[in-house]
């Protein structure tokens, strides 16, 4: 088996039917693989305004061309889907085994449509596709789901698969495998309303070949000898993401009480080198030597008595300073309990610190919160609200549809404390302190994510994180970079050390194809996926006002903050020209007609015609 398999797997949930599809060369070349790839099936293949949680959505698991070759860090895999949060297209990155496997079975993308039945799941195995029923699994959370379906198939088996959360539709479900979670946008829940449970594959190992193995091998060796010498590889194995809490709060962008303040006093207690004391053992996914997790001890909720790997940084954020708590080991419960509804915690934290709020400022009193003291940092009343949120219950239900739509229904004010973009809830840095991220996250065709473009050199303070002037340019190069690595995929936190020409090197010795030569093609083919998904939410009526921010960020200088103490972005309009036309999009943030043809998707120009 080559590295580009050319292969996709469909599967009709509706008709309980499959097809192998081949996957032309020339999407490849355009698009590489993984988010790219994803972006241009979904395009093609939904029609505008179609439901989210409705059978004609699709659910497209995919690997990266470079997944599962040997080198370190690629073996991530992507789900891409039309977001029931946002209603925009949507890519969500996972680590684990599963990518792997799909690679071992052949396929590089498995797009799911229609919907079963009865709760189902899908089997996959050297004799090929079996619909299987699963209500057995049903209410499982997605460790016991797992290993159910080892126990069944084998231990082989890996398996992508949702909990309660998924199940009940609550809006930011997660897809679980093994360890690892496919995060934000409610990729889960797309799944639990096709009413599939899981997807598990259990095939015999096929390590993709290269097309130039000597080259490859050597270039495979020169990767890990970057990374052994690299700083920041050296830190994200020992410490992993939560050693950027403290350069977060440092900076005065680590979001306290609901996003009131950017830092807070007691920050060794939630230290990178604090959870560094918790750790039992490393954690990783396959093939990669950063391994930048960690297990750690769960003493509460139904997880007890074992272990799970996390927290990560944006957890550590999401149940704690925002929710107004420094509790290490309360974070690690709370993670847990995260993971067995199967619920993302970035959204799950912000909904909760959304509710605080509102009952501090008496939006919201006792008896709509179920009898609950929502007083900031009450870990009892935390706990009881992931409860209630993964199994849809009480305030639980409302606050499960994210806090976009529970501000709409409550009214009152409700949302200028709603900390969302286009109903994705904010990850743990106040954009307020680094204008690049206020503009990244403004205008990411997902929402409020700090995974579309991050603007390092702000972060590193090689550049004024405060100036709202020339962060155009920059961080539509950075979504490009972004728009890349994802389509490879190189894991964010495993590429230390690495660039564009590296990835190039990487992409032409295992291809052959003569395109990925040019660094300047790969960020060429960076800028297609970001004008790609741009187009298909301008085709779902999205435009300029969207592309804002939470009234707050625009109206409350920053407070308690540290050197970001009294910022606020005052006014996004500059910096949205200086973006557009750094990208050759109108003034209503809509790619022209040279630009589509200049990217060779002219195909997009019959659809968001009327828009330009
Ligand atoms: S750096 Fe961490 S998240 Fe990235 S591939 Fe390695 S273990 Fe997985």
């Amino acid at each position: 088996m080559t590295v580009l398999t050319g292969k996709l797997l469909r599967i009709d949930l509706s008709n309980k039917r499959h097809f192998e599809e081949e996957i032309p060369v020339q999407y490849y070349r355009k698009f590489i693989s993984a988010r790219g790839l994803s972006a241009k099936y979904l395009y093609d293949e939904l029609k505008p305004g179609t439901d989210p949680l409705g059978s004609e959505n699709r659910l497209i698991l995919s690997i990266g061309v470079l997944g599962g070759t040997g080198l370190q860090g690629f073996s991530k895999w992507c789900v891409m889907s039309k977001s029931p949060l946002t209603g925009t297209i949507f890519r969500s990155i996972s680590g684990g085994n599963f990518g792997t496997w799909m690679k071992h079975a052949g396929y590089d993308l498995i797009i799911i449509q229609g919907k079963a039945p009865d709760l189902s799941y899908i089997y996959l195995d050297k004799s090929g596709v079996h619909f299987l029923g699963a209500n057995h699994l049903a209410g499982l959370d997605p460790r016991k789901t797992q290993m159910i379906l080892k126990e069944t198939h084998g231990r082989h088996t890996e398996s992508a698969c949702i909990g309660l959360a998924g199940e009940n539709h609550v809006r930011y479900a997660v897809i679980t495998s093994g360890e690892r979670t496919a995060s934000r946008g409610g990729m889960g829940t797309v799944m639990g309303a096709k009413n599939l449970k899981a997807f598990a594959i259990n095939v015999p190992v096929r390590k993709p070949v290269p097309f130039d193995k000597g080259r490859f091998k050597s270039l495979i060796k020169q990767q890990i000898d970057i990374l052994k010498a690299h700083p920041r590889r050296k830190n994200m194995t020992t410490l992993g993401t939560p050693y950027i809490t403290e350069v977060v709060n440092g900076l005065g962008i680590l979001p306290v009480n609901n996003f009131q303040e950017g830092s807070i006093r007691d920050i060794q207690l939630i230290s990178g080198d604090e959870f560094y004391q918790t750790k039992r053992s490393k954690a990783g996914c396959y093939q990669c030597m950063t391994r930048c997790g960690g297990m750690r001890d769960v003493t509460q909720g139904p997880f007890q008595g074992t272990q799970i790997d996390g927290p990560e940084y944006e957890t550590i954020y999401a149940f704690g300073p925002l929710l107004g708590i420094t509790d290490k080991s309360f974070t690690v419960n709370a993670n847990a309990l995260c993971d067995y509804y199967g619920l993302d915690t970035i959204s799950a934290g912000v909904c909760i610190a959304f509710a605080l709020e509102l009952f501090e400022r008496g939006i919201i009193t006792t008896p709509d919160a179920d009898d609950l003291d929502l007083t900031w940092g009450n870990q009892k009343t935390i706990f009881s609200m992931i409860e209630r949120i993964g199994s849809r219950k009480g305030i639980g239900k409302l606050l499960g549809e994210g806090v976009k739509r529970a501000a709409e229904r409550i009214g009152n004010g409700a949302d200028h404390y709603a900390m969302h973009i286009k109903g994705l809830e904010l990850p743990g840095y106040d954009p307020r302190g680094v204008k690049g991220y206020a503009l990244s996250m403004a205008t990411s065709n997902i929402g409020g994510s700090h995974m579309y473009g991050r603007p390092r050199e702000e972060l590193s303070g090689k550049v004024d994180p405060f100036t709202e002037k020339g962060k155009g340019a920059s961080i539509a190069h950075v979504q490009k970079e972004q728009a890349l690595e994802d389509s490879l995929i190189a894991c964010t936190f495993g590429n230390s050390g690495l660039d564009t020409m590296l990835y190039s090197q990487f992409l032409t010795a295992a291809t052959g194809l003569k395109s990925f030569e040019e660094p300047d093609n790969l960020l060429k083919i960076g800028e297609r996926i970001v004008c790609l998904e741009r187009c298909f939410n301008v085709r779902e009526g999205l435009s300029r006002k969207d592309d804002s921010l939470p009234k707050r960020l625009t109206s409350e200088p920053l407070k308690n903050a540290g050197p970001s103490t009294g910022q606020m972005v005052r006014d996004l309009d500059p910096l949205l020209d200086e973006y557009y036309q750094a990208l050759g999009y109108t003034n209503e943030g809509v790619p022209t007609i040279e630009k589509l043809r200049e990217l060779d998707i002219e195909d997009a120009i019959k659809s968001i015609r009327n828009f330009i």
